[in-house]
């Protein structure tokens, strides 16, 4: 996919804050450090558009990428931050929810799954909340390349079976120090746009 223009469009925390365009959007959701910032800054070709998050759940907003005037990528903050206080938790997930289940134009979501680890509790639970509002899911499993590849698969296997993996969801290894992946996740993002 080559990349000619991509902006931050829109930071919203509300629906009235969405962007108003009927551009396809694909959602980006992930345990913070799971290596979400680093997939978006990959995926566009850009070294820091999207903030990579030293502190985990730092960002609370909702970051909307325009890509090539296509598609909107929507950056969802990092879920399992223990440190942050219930309030802001509890608005977390009503900001998140809201946007999930109600964004007419929202085609998918990207769960990223860290490839050298079991699927967390809270990878598990985002999994099947998305599945229970049949959202189509792209399971993108980040920083393969610190395994083996002789291992990829077995890691694979896990990461399917931990999370009940349907059928239709595609799980894509990546990584964004080398790119692996990379072409596939534009392929696959480019069948739900
Ligand atoms: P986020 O919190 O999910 O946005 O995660 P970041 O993109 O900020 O990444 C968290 C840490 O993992 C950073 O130190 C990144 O450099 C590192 N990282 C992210 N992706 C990869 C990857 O594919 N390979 C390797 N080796 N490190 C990665």
């Amino acid at each position: 996919m080559k990349i000619t223009k991509v902006d931050l469009a829109h930071i919203a925390v509300k629906p009235e804050q969405y962007p108003k365009t009927f551009l396809p959007e694909i959602a980006l959701a992930g345990r913070s450090n799971v290596g979400k910032s680093s997939f978006i800054n990959k995926m566009i070709n850009r070294k820091s558009l999207a903030r990579t998050s030293g502190q985990p759940g730092k960002t609370q907003t909702l970051n909307f990428y325009e890509i090539n005037e296509k598609v909107h990528f929507v950056d969802v903050p990092g879920y399992g931050f223990a440190k942050v206080a219930k309030s802001v938790r509890d608005q977390w997930g009503k900001m998140i929810e809201q946007f999930l289940t109600e964004r007419e134009q929202l085609k998918a979501v990207v769960l990223l799954i860290d490839s050298r680890h079991k699927p967390s509790a809270d990878d598990k639970l985002m999994y099947d909340w998305l599945i229970h509002f049949e959202m189509p899911v792209i399971i993108v499993a980040t920083k393969c390349d610190k395994i083996a590849k002789s291992k990829w698969q077995k890691h694979v296997n896990v990461i399917k079976e931990e999370l009940g993996k349907r059928e239709e969801d595609e799980l894509i290894l990546f990584s964004s120090e080398t790119g692996y992946g990379r072409e596939t996740a534009w392929r696959v993002i480019q069948r739900y746009i």
